[in-house]
């Protein structure tokens, strides 16, 4: 039995790992996918931190979150992470990551939306990939057992110990690994909607869906960050380092209707309106000069290219919002600890109370890293090694995938999971009321009983990508009637959650909300903010 499973291989994961084993800790990894398929590798804008040389102040960065969180967060968990930045940064260089640096050798920073200061150190605007890279490295020389092709089935919380169930993807077996403490970092749920995410398809909360199924808390799912630059026909990411860099934003009448840097909430909830309106909305760069932005911004550059057609270098840029970063998710203590002893949970799927109901950009790399050690620092305290013999628990998860494989295909899931992505940005997105989330509700529920019509086409064993995206679109059913749960019992607006029949904020609700579900009756409630 291990010391400790890590589920992911993401940022929050490998990070964890690396501490876990300079811990002295037994550790392995297992993951859907290889660290440089996960959302961290996508993260282009960078990761907050002061400089002791930097003009920037701990005590702004520290109001900036609290500010944005609009009072959902935890000062004191804010606090502890932004106290940590800059050891998080000299452990990532030490690790081999190349942040871009002055002629003068000293780190460069730039100002990211919602921020009074620059504050975000970066890798042009690859800051993800190349943290992930070295990361990877890092687990590489140290020996770390890393087993990709691993999905996720179900958690078993056992006495003493922890059992985890994951299909292995190449033989479609059911594989159960057991171990003293189990920690999640499989990544948050933007991409529940599809076609309007800026996140990796298959970042649908899984994680999150096999631990509410495990009985434990989930909270604050309601809150998802849209952001406000996302290429109009892809939805790919045009980070805030354009707008922190001078670019514009106006509809085709050269109209500028929103200040640039201004928070994420506020600039989508602009954009979005004039688009219902029927206006075309775009990002201007042209005026930028093109030798900073090619050494700067060399990414965004490609994609607009790419998938949008135009030079953004001569031409304005199409956009609209999409969603982009969940900070619901996993409810955890200080420790990173879930509401089962033993299981802990890091990163985007985790709600630690570091973002509230709104995310500062360059915050979530900075959290990946700086409670991935908490929580290691926790477990490697509190460790006692299970002298239990496992039992083999894979017989419900083994049954339940038979039962896919014999489902008729009468529905086309494929079909049905767009639907559920354009009417979740459309009715539960940017804007919603009481009908608007009750009418998904219903659909959403409808779906849910016509599941065992939309079996799966592919009968075969071996790398069954179809089996896969079905127990994802399954997950993304059970995750979004969460959800609209939460959506619709938050009478309220505040930051990235506006309902337009309660747009103000109200103390009444100045409150965590917890969902989680007993005996298969889905609960929930709201308690004070914590942990
Ligand atoms: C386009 C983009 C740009 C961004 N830019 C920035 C930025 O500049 N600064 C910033 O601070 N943040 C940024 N973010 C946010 C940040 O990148 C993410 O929040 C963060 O990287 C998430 O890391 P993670 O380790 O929690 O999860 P991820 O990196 O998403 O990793 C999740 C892992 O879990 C695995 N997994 C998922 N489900 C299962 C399952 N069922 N079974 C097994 N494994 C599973 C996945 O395969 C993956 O390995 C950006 C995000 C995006 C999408």
């Amino acid at each position: 039995m291990l010391d400790l499973l890590i589920i992911g291989s993401g940022s929050s994961a490998l990070s964890a790992a690396l501490f876990a084993k300079e811990s002295g800790l037994d550790v392995a990894i297992y993951s859907k996918t290889k660290g440089v398929e996960s959302g961290s590798c996508m993260a282009q804008g960078g990761i907050n931190s002061t400089m002791p040389y930097g003009t920037n102040t701990l005590q702004s960065h520290i109001e900036d979150t609290l500010r944005s969180s609009c009072e959902m967060a935890n000062p004191s968990m804010i606090e502890y992470m932004c106290k940590n930045a800059q050891e998080c940064i000299e452990w990532l260089q030490n690790k081999g990551v190349a942040f871009s640096k002055e002629d003068d050798g000293k780190l460069s920073q730039r100002k990211l939306g919602g921020a009074s200061e620059v504050r975000a150190c970066y890798a042009q605007d690859y800051s993800g990939l190349k943290i992930i890279q070295a990361l990877n490295d890092s687990c590489i020389k140290e020996d770390l057992p890393m087993h990709h092709d691993m999905f996720l089935l179900s958690l078993y919380p056992q006495d003493g110990y922890q059992s985890a169930t994951f299909l292995d993807i190449n033989t479609t077996e059911v594989i159960q690994v057991d171990a003293a403490s189990i920690i999640l970092a499989t990544g948050g749920y933007a991409s529940i909607y599809k076609g309007y995410s800026t996140n990796r398809d298959d970042l649908v909360g899984s994680g999150a869906i096999a631990a509410l199924r495990a009985g434990i808390r989930l909270s604050d799912l309601e809150f998802v960050q849209f952001h406000p630059t996302t290429l109009l026909q892809s939805s790919i990411l045009i980070s805030e380092s354009a707008r922190g860099a001078g670019g514009i934003i106006y509809n085709q009448n050269k109209e500028r209707f929103v200040d640039e840097l201004l928070t994420r909430d506020k600039i989508s909830r602009e954009i979005y309106k004039q688009i219902e309106q029927g206006n075309q909305v775009y990002l201007d760069i042209t005026h930028i000069d093109h030798e900073f932005l090619e050494e700067n911004l060399p990414q965004e550059i490609k994609l607009a290219r790419t998938y949008e057609g135009i030079n953004p270098l001569l031409e304005p840029i199409p956009i609209k919002p999409s969603a982009h970063y969940s900070m619901g998710g996993i409810e955890v203590d200080k420790d990173m600890q879930t509401s089962q002893k033993g299981i802990f949970a890091i990163g985007e799927c985790a709600n630690a109370k570091v973002h509230g109901a709104n995310r500062l950009g360059g915050n979530s790399l900075l959290e990946l890293i700086t409670l991935a050690k908490k929580a290691i620092t926790y477990i490697a305290k509190n460790h006692q090694k299970s002298s239990q013999s496992p039992k083999d628990i894979r017989l419900e998860d083994k049954e339940y995938i038979r039962s896919i494989y014999k489902m008729p295909c009468k529905i086309n899931f494929y079909e049905k999971r767009a639907m559920l992505g354009e009417m979740m940005y459309k009715n539960c997105g940017i804007f919603k009321d009481a009908n608007s989330l009750k009418t998904t509700l219903t659909q959403i529920r409808q779906m849910q009983n016509e599941l065992r019509f939309m079996g799966i086409g592919d009968k075969s064993k071996s790398y069954n990508t179809n089996l896969i995206e079905f127990l994802e679109f399954a997950n993304t059913l059970e995750l979004c009637e969460a959800i609209t749960i939460n959506a619709l019992n938050r009478k309220e607006s505040r930051g990235a959650h506006f309902r337009e029949d309660f747009p103000q904020s109200s103390d009444e609700y100045k409150k965590t909300q917890i969902i989680w579900k007993d005996d298969g009756a889905i609960h929930s409630g709201f308690v004070k903010v914590g942990p």
